[in-house]
């Protein structure tokens, strides 16, 4: 089969020939229908040895959709010709956090989380799952709308119900960068909230999108999307803001918008860094979190609203053998929505 692999520490991925995997034990083998292109991809590119604690070679993709073709000698047959999604983090099932449902902070991952981001991932033909429990089948969701849902959707999803109390009522979230994982967190807080939405992103087109998704006010810097809201709504602050960034610009501006009682959510990896204390000229009350990718259960609820029809991932197909020129145009920020390459 044909897999990307990332061959060695800042090397770009290399197109590669290796045997189809055999599943043994408790393991379950996925044939890929399409798979997600993530910026986390960038950043596991871009670290120096030492970084992870991966061991290379490693084939990426961790937004993996796809049908179960074969199963090992102790896991459940009745998989095979499911279709679904990969949930990533290969968890232990076992462990506290794992029993309380909150798989996706596992204590036994050790850093390495599971598809792609340490073991190794969908960009391939195909994939072997430790479990079954790491698949969730759909049925009406195609595999490339499926695929973005493993972690843009879920990541997004997450991040906005762990703050549900907080979206409740006359009250406003504000999305900061309307890509994979942020336009998809538009229309979640419009599916499951009653949140008045203001996204911002410096690209038009992404504004663009974000109003098409139902954004209540987009602009091209926090400021102005808080002006807009202010005008409209008398709202003078956000309950919850959702930084799909993550840089030092962002955590502040995203901080200094908080109304009392607010959250700043910090999703993107940009590395940025905010200081945490009291009388710090903050609001009353305010929260951080730095949320992690999801657990199973989400998941779930993830692909319920996309069967609903209430989470529809914008996707650019891109065929296998356009990987490379897909990870330069993300990385120079040149995509609408999500691109999602099909083998
Ligand atoms: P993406 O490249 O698709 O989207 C990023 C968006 O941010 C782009 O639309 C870009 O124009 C916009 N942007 C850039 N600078 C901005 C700024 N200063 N203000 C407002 N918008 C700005 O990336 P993605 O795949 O959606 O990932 C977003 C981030 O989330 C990445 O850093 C990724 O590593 C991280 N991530 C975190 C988790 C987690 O579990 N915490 C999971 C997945 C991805
Ligand atoms: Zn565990």
């Amino acid at each position: 089969m044909s897999a990307y692999r990332l061959p060695g520490w800042g090397h770009p991925v290399e197109l590669v020939e290796l045997p189809v995997p055999v599943p043994r034990g408790t393991e379950v083998l996925v044939e890929v229908q399409a798979v997600g292109l993530c910026h986390s991809d960038l950043f596991v590119m871009s670290v120096e040895e030492g970084v992870l604690p991966y061991d290379l070679p490693l084939t990426l993709g961790h937004e993996v959709a796809g049908r179960v073709v074969a199963v090992g000698e102790l896991a459940d047959s009745s998989l095979v010709g499911s279709d679904g999604v990969v949930h990533g983090v290969w968890s232990c099932g076992e462990c506290h956090n794992c029993q309380r449902g909150q798989d996706n902070h596992c204590v036994a991952l050790d850093g390495r989380v599971g598809c792609g981001l340490g073991r190794d991932g969908g960009l391939a033909d195909y994939v072997v799952l430790p479990h079954g429990r790491h698949f969730v089948t759909a049925t009406s969701v195609p595999p490339t709308a499926l695929a973005p849902l493993a972690d843009a959707g879920l990541t997004a999803y997450h991040a906005i119900r762990l703050h549900a109390d907080a979206l409740a009522g006359d009250c406003a979230a504000l999305v900061i960068g309307v890509g994979g994982l942020g336009h998809l967190a538009v229309q979640i807080l419009r599916a499951t909230t009653s949140a008045r939405v203001v996204a911002v992103d410096p690209r038009p087109e992404a504004c663009a999108l974000a109003e098409r998704l139902g954004a209540h006010h987009t602009a091209m810097s926090v400021d102005d999307g808080l002006a807009r809201l202010t005008a409209s709504t008398g709202l003078t602050g956000i309950d919850v803001v959702l930084d799909f960034v993550g840089s030092d610009d962002t955590l502040r501006l995203g901080a200094s918008a908080l109304t009392p009682g607010g959250r700043l959510v910090v999703v993107g990896g940009a590395r940025g860094s905010i200081t945490v204390g009291k009388g710090l000229d903050l609001p009353l009350g305010w929260q951080v979190s730095a949320p992690f990718w999801g657990p199973r259960s989400d998941l779930v609820a993830v692909v319920e609203l996309a069967e609903k029809g209430l989470l529809d991932p914008v996707v650019e197909v891109v065929p296998y053998a356009d990987v490379p020129a897909a990870y330069a145009r993300l990385h120079d920020g040149g995509v609408t929505g999500r691109i999602v390459v099909v083998p």
